[in-house]
């Protein structure tokens, strides 16, 4: 392990620029934070759970499939460098982990995993949450792991690209920051439990469709839940005619959009905010349970943060449990 002080993160990141396209959590004029590049502004690799999508980084909002020029050449997009992101948190992580098997699980997405498989992953965790609080650790599941602690960040490599990466810092780790990382609390997150009490309820069927009525009367279709969300993946596909080409690109898509469902003839089996508010909660607390034996939602609060209406999956849930909660699975 090594360890690498505030100060030198920003020289450390440049040296690794010449190897990989680097990807950090930078200052924004208005204050706040999103990935950049090492020149895009000041780094900020503390701070917390960047606001927007992290996942963003492998599945872009916008993303050219591939191409065919005027003399009929298919022509794929091509990364001159792979990827190095620093600023991932552990929860962030869990998110990653869960599209990964998504974009794999039956035709594998070769445009998802030409960014992703190249790439180094490194995670914040540590005395790096806002305003200094603690952040989980995340103990693998990444390249690098980059654990804040008073004045410096203790540097945990977990894969073979990592480990390269890590030895290009020099010395090594005290016992005593070796120490502190294995002395840091493990943090709960009351929220999980209130989700995993909707879920239940959800599974059994107990919550009827007069909550959701009530409920989506909120939802003015700003699509932000889905934006910020990491483990979002619904996108559409669009072909665009250049001078010099044919284009075939997809974007993201919110589920709690009129025409998401929308079909040719009219008809739409998402006609209504309360089927789709119902939709959007119910894939991710019993759609995925069901498919993969998990919820697809890892509370990391994006969508309550965004919504302008106060309706998040944490505060549906909320209200969900406070309503229908006398049910008890099993
Ligand atoms: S809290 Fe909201 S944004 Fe975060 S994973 Fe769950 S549904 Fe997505
Ligand atoms: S963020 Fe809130 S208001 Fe906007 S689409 Fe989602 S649920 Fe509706």
């Amino acid at each position: 392990m090594k360890t690498i002080a505030d100060l030198e993160l920003v020289g450390f990141f440049r040296q690794l620029a010449s190897d990989y396209d680097i990807r950090v959590p930078v200052l924004l004029p208005d204050g706040g934070r999103a990935f950049g590049s090492i020149d895009d502004g000041a780094l900020a690799l503390g701070g917390g759970a960047l606001p927007t999508k992290p996942t963003a980084v492998f599945f872009p909002q916008d993303d050219t499939l591939f191409a065919q020029g005027s003399g009929g050449e298919l022509l794929v997009p091509e990364h001159s460098r792979p990827l190095f992101i620093a600023g991932f948190t552990a929860l962030d992580l869990r998110c990653l982990k869960f599209i990964d098997r998504f974009f794999a699980d039956g035709f594998r997405d070769d445009v998802y995993f030409r960014t992703r498989e190249s790439a180094v992953v490194a995670t914040v965790s540590g005395y790096c949450g806002p305003d200094g609080a603690l952040l989980p650790l995340a103990n693998g599941d990444c390249d690098l792991e980059f654990i804040a602690l008073r004045g410096q960040w203790l540097v945990r490599a977990y894969s073979n690209k990592g480990e390269a990466i890590a030895l290009l810092i020099p010395g090594e780790a005290s016992a005593d920051a070796v120490a502190e990382v294995g002395a840091l609390a493990a943090i709960v997150n009351p929220d999980e439990e209130v989700i995993k009490a909707a879920s239940a309820l959800l599974l059994v069927d107990a919550v009827p469709d007069s909550f959701w009525e009530e409920i989506a009367v909120n939802c003015i279709q700003c699509s932000g839940c889905n934006l910020v969300c990491p483990t979002c993946t619904c996108f559409g596909v669009q072909d665009w005619r250049y001078a010099d080409r044919l284009e075939r690109s997809r974007m993201w898509d919110s589920c709690q959009l009129d025409g998401f469902m929308r079909e040719a003839g009219g008809h739409n089996p998402l006609g209504t905010d309360a089927l789709r508010t119902r939709r959007r909660i119910h894939h991710k607390l019993a759609a995925d349970m069901t498919k993969w034996g998990e919820l697809g939602c890892f509370v990391c609060g994006r969508c309550d943060a965004t919504c302008p209406t106060g309706i998040g999956i944490v505060a549906i849930a909320r209200q969900m449990v406070a309503q229908y909660g006398s049910f008890q699975a099993g």
